[in-house]
């Protein structure tokens, strides 16, 4: 950050101080690269140093709970606030809880990506999305609104798609381009021109489980001088790393798989450092650090800070989001597999089903990080969510569902315990039916995320509610 004018004299001897924090911050972050993944999710940037010298030896990094940061004196509040040490000053700014978490999210989605990350934890994922969005849609010239599109896959999370449809397209007048298959790059061709700002895509989508060569997607945009936007919920860093194959910045909701156990709900903004854009700002960290800009701008100015509690939960959870997400992926597996045999069941959507239309890109890229499969490659993986459709009318897709004795019941998923809904009445309620028919969302699909549980448990659940038919 530039420095404010005439500072007093005595503000040097913080920041001389600061000088060796961030040494020690530099070669821890040195030594932490070089580690595997589990290792990042387990200790992040929280170190022995920061535990003895910072927090009373606290091995497990500590719950911030305090809205505010007290200072020594006038020069140390003075430093603070022109953010020539660290601090984090106030918690809707920042908060050490949150900033642990936000440098093993950081971490896990740079892992061996060849370039830095920056991190930007929020309240959910959608003020995720939306911190990632809006510093693309600003005006560049004085003198009233200027033609400004975007291009996003039309199989989006629900909220997404109101967030674009409502509040940037009706409520803004901003042209949102929808891509119906986004897995076909020349669909995404035909949409972009000279006023797009940015793309979206959202891979594996919920839950059409949609997805794209994430790649070809990257430097299509780049090609426009435009950056690429993921939203891989549906995946997380175990699963798939958008950034390690172009992506400038991925977004989460970290209330899903990273935080499988269910207590909290939060969202995360990840950068490539720099992004490509050709939106003119006039902070360098636009480019170099966007989720550091946006930390330090929109959103200490709109707000959406995430509850350092939630933080600390999140963080907590996520240490074996590898293991986790191996476990519960092949249970999905398994029980995909078991439904496709079943008569009542006409159609299951899995990428990992060799018969599902997008196993060939979805094997491409979705491997569980840090594995072996005896050949030198990574073992696929395809995450814990699909759906399947019930045939005959909306009415025996309600009659499974309503069955259903341990899977629960909800507009959830993520979860270390296997959740079911009928998006068609829940998560795409509102979007209309011409919407979902064009985001292939019938009332007779049932979307089920598979957790923990042994899935022969899961599959008996199944069956016994496919025989209430
Ligand atoms: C749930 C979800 C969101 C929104 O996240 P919240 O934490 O509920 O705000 C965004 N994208 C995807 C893919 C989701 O599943």
């Amino acid at each position: 950050m530039s420095s404010a004018p005439k500072l007093s004299p005595g503000v040097q001897k913080y920041v001389d101080a600061a000088k060796k924090i961030l040494a020690q911050r530099d070669s821890a972050l040195a030594r932490m690269k070089a580690m595997k993944f589990d290792t990042l999710a387990v200790h992040g940037l929280y170190t022995v140093e920061e535990a003895l010298e910072r927090n009373q030896g606290a091995v497990i990094e500590p719950l911030y709970l305090s809205s505010s940061q007290a200072y020594a004196d006038a020069d140390e509040l003075e430093a603070a606030l022109a953010y020539l040490v660290p601090t984090w000053c106030y918690t809707r700014i920042a908060n050490p809880t949150t900033y642990y978490l936000e440098w093993v999210l950081a971490l896990l989605e740079g892992y061996r990506a060849g370039c830095d990350t920056s991190c930007l934890v929020t309240a959910s994922g959608m003020s995720a999305i939306a911190a990632a969005v809006d510093p693309f849609l600003v005006d560049q010239k004085a003198g009233g609104p200027e033609r400004k599109n975007f291009v996003s896959c039309i199989q989006v999370y629900g909220g997404t798609y109101q967030h674009f449809a409502v509040r940037k397209k009706k409520e803004r007048g901003i042209d949102v381009r929808w891509v119906q298959h986004p897995y076909d790059i020349e669909d995404w061709k035909t949409k972009i021109d000279e006023d797009t700002r940015f793309l979206f895509m959202e891979m594996p989508s919920n839950p059409q489980q949609s997805f794209a060569d994430v790649k070809a997607l990257a430097d299509l945009a780049h090609s426009w001088e435009v950056p690429l936007i993921v939203d891989a919920t549906c995946a997380t860093p175990a699963l798939m790393r958008p950034i390690a194959h172009g992506a400038d910045i991925v977004v989460h909701s970290l209330t899903k798989s990273i935080t499988s156990g269910g207590l909290a709900i939060g969202g995360a903004l990840i950068s490539r450092k720099p992004i490509t854009t050709k939106v003119v700002n006039d902070n360098p960290l636009f480019k170099e650090s966007f989720a550091e800009y946006v930390k330090f701008l929109p959103y200490r100015d709109n707000g959406p800070a995430a509850s350092p509690f939630n933080a600390m939960i999140a963080l907590n959870d996520l240490r074996t989001l590898r293991s986790k997400m191996d476990l519960v992926s092949a249970n999905c597996q398994k029980v995909a597999e078991h439904l496709q045999k079943n008569p009542k069941v006409y159609q299951v959507d899995y990428l990992g089903l060799p018969s599902f239309h997008l196993h060939g890109v979805a094997k491409k890229y979705m491997k569980l990080v840090d594995s072996d499969d005896g050949e030198g490659g990574e073992v696929n993986r395809y995450g814990h969510l699909m759906s399947f459709r019930v045939d005959g009318p909306p009415e025996n897709a309600r009659k499974v569902f309503d069955n259903f004795k341990m899977i629960y019941r909800a507009t959830d998923l993520g979860r270390i315990k296997s959740v079911a809904t009928i998006p068609a009445i829940s998560t795409h309620q509102q979007q209309g039916e011409e919407a979902r028919r064009l985001a292939d969302v019938p009332p007779q699909l049932i979307r089920l995320c598979v957790g923990a549980e042994h899935p022969d448990d899961v599959i008996a659940d199944l069956d016994q509610a496919l025989r209430s038919l």
